[in-house]
């Protein structure tokens, strides 16, 4: 397994190995802190045999102020023993410097507000800052598959929807959400939860799945989700951010169909935690 850390190394590393590679490229990007969440993404490139690159990089530029950034797990060391050991070929470690400096050719595209909506009402700038390094990344690497994780649907689309308008030729895919064995969603943020905190997180799933059955059962979308969040408050949640039911394209959808999804951000104390399911 190769590492590169920085930008013009890892450019001139794959410009040579790009020459005779039979592989399609595939990138999953990450922030490190690495779990079966992030494994399973890096699975699904190497079980099409294709040539896989992980970044590991905690970028700044998708955090607010008052956001976890500086606390944020940073476990290096161990992140690349994992990698190792699943045979990812290469590594991306870049510092902020360097990144920052980066530069590419501008895209122009169309956001269709979806970075508006959902976490973008509570985290205004987040995905502006996601998509400035995901186009960062995938000009300097230039794959043929980018893998993005169901658990962060909005994330996905939004990156999706973004590199279709431009000449990038990478396609974006979507890997399921792993969750542990209580059903809790795998997240890096998990680190951070106590024994009961995580006791308290693990309803997240247990009540969307209730909701889900509710609302196909043919109960009023609106009812059941206010019934969740009462629920929730009373069991030790410290605030719903949201709970809404979206179509795939993230429109609020007043009827279950085959593609709409209920989406959660709940808080326990600080602690924010997000998930989604398929109706
Ligand atoms: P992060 O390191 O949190 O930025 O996540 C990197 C990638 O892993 C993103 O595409 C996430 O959606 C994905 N991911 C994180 N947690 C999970 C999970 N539990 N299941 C599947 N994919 C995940």
């Amino acid at each position: 397994m190769i590492v590169k850390k920085n930008v013009s190394s890892i450019e001139q590393y794959l410009k040579q190995r790009r020459v005779n590679l039979r592989k399609k490229i595939a990138f999953i990007p990450t922030m490190g802190a690495l779990h079966e969440g992030h494994l399973s993404l890096i699975k699904l490139a190497k079980d099409k045999g294709r040539y896989v690159i992980v970044s590991i990089y905690v970028n700044p530029s998708q955090f607010a102020p008052n956001e976890d950034f500086s606390k944020y797990p940073r476990t290096l060391k161990s992140d690349l023993e994992k990698l190792r050991k699943i045979s990812v070929d290469l590594v991306f470690t870049p510092v902020t410097k360097d990144i920052s400096e980066y530069t590419h050719q501008k895209y122009s595209f169309k956001t269709f507000g979806l970075e508006k909506k959902l976490c973008g009402k509570f985290r205004p700038n987040h995905y502006l800052g996601v998509s400035e390094i995901v186009l960062k990344f995938l000009s300097i690497i230039n794959p043929d598959f980018a893998y993005f994780g169901e658990k962060d649907y909005q994330q996905y689309i939004f990156i999706e929807r973004i590199v279709k308008q431009t000449i990038l030729k990478t396609k974006i895919i979507m890997g399921k959400t792993i969750r542990n064995k209580d059903g809790l969603a795998l997240s890096s943020r998990n680190k951070y939860l106590s024994e009961k905190e995580k006791n308290i997180a693990k309803y997240i799933y247990k009540y969307l799945k209730q909701s889900r059955l509710l609302i196909k059962k043919g109960q009023l979308i609106s009812t059941v989700l206010k019934k969740q969040e009462d629920d929730m408050l009373k069991l030790g949640f410290s605030k719903i951010e949201y709970l809404e039911v979206k179509d795939s394209n993230l429109r609020k959808s007043n009827l279950p169909h085959n593609k709409s999804r209920i989406f959660i951000a709940a808080k326990i104390n600080n602690i924010r935690l997000i998930d989604n399911i398929l109706i």
